[in-house]
């Protein structure tokens, strides 16, 4: 009876469970208070993850990873300080630095292909909510020189507004609608995990699939996994949207996923995400190769 009081009731709960929730609780709330000015006092930084092209077996493009070094708690993974980041209101705040600091890093690094690369920035519903995206993106373009066709907004499949959405949906969706407009291109993210349907798909204004970790990790040893990347590779024909195969670890994945049509896949076996210096110098000494088994040098840690 303890056990179910303490599991429904908040108070009950923290004289049951003191020890490890209240040290989760008091660190909730320390970031909580804490993140909004983590952009002011420069504890924020970017790691970039290369995303490789299939076909060329070169880096096409990279993804901006958000990091926070926090002066006592040291690195918070975004998973944990995004949410809090959205709940205190202050995800915005934090978006607009990584607009500013990934346009402007990504603008002049050398393009492998010859085609200059393209720069993939996470960019959470709330923000899109808040309605401030448009004016945030167009100042970092114009602020950096990067070209919209370069950047690509990564939004999950719950954050994607629709137009029968009767409270903000409208209107979020025109603001992304506009963000097209202007070129920048737009990625559905961890895709298989949300609740679209397929049809939907064809509705939403995407130019990239991006596949979730959870299909890719299987899909060298599970068949229903391997249709399922086969399925998603067919429909990014049909619909003319570039497909990336997340959290590629293994050669055998990558081998299975290039064999079926993959367009591009990302993930630790090709480059774990690196900061900014380690990124240009993979882009310097292998021209952007990063492919196992071609490449001598490990990849990076
Ligand atoms: P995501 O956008 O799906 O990013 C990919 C995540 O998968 C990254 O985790 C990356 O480090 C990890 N990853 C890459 N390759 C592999 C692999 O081979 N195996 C495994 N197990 N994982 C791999 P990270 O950096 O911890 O980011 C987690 C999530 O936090 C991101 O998922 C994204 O949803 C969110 N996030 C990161 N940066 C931002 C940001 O600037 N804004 C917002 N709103 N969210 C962000
Ligand atoms: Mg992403
Ligand atoms: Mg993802
Ligand atoms: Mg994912």
């Amino acid at each position: 009876l303890a056990v179910a009081t303490a599991r429904t009731s908040g108070r009950a709960r923290a004289t049951v469970w003191t020890p490890a929730l209240g040290q989760a609780g008091i660190r909730r709330e320390r970031l909580r208070q804490d993140v909004a000015g983590a952009a002011a006092r420069g504890e924020l930084w970017l790691a970039f993850q290369p995303i490789v092209s299939m076909e060329e077996q070169r880096i096409t493009g990279v993804e901006a990873l958000l990091r926070w070094r926090h002066p006592e708690l040291g690195e918070v993974p975004p998973r944990e300080f995004v949410p809090i980041a959205e709940r205190a209101g202050a995800i915005a705040e934090l978006q607009r630095w990584a607009l500013h600091e990934a346009t402007a890093a990504v603008a002049g690094l050398p393009a492998p292909t010859g085609v200059p690369l393209r720069l993939g920035v996470n960019i959470s519903a709330a923000h899109i909510a808040a309605r401030t995206l448009v004016d945030d993106v167009v100042t970092a373009l114009s602020a950096s020189g990067l070209t919209p066709e370069r950047l690509v907004l990564e939004i999950t499949e719950a954050a994607v507004p629709s137009d029968g959405d009767p409270a903000t949906g409208g209107v979020a969706a025109g603001d992304m609608a506009a963000l097209r407009l202007m070129g920048v291109h737009v990625a559905l993210d961890d895709f298989g995990t949300g609740s679209s349907s397929l049809a939907d798909l064809t509705r939403l204004p995407i130019d990239v699939l991006k596949l979730d970790h959870a299909f890719v990790s299987r899909v060298d040893r599970d068949r229903h996994s391997r249709a399922l990347c086969e399925s998603v590779v067919t429909i990014g024909r049909a619909l003319g949207v570039d497909v990336v195969a997340e959290g590629v670890e293994t050669p055998a994945q990558l081998g299975v996923l290039r064999g079926m049509g993959m367009g591009f896949a990302q993930g630790f076996l090709l480059s774990r995400p690196l900061p900014l210096a380690e990124l240009v110098q993979v882009l310097e000494d292998d021209a952007g190769t990063l492919w196992p088994g071609l490449v001598g040098r490990s990849v990076a840690p």
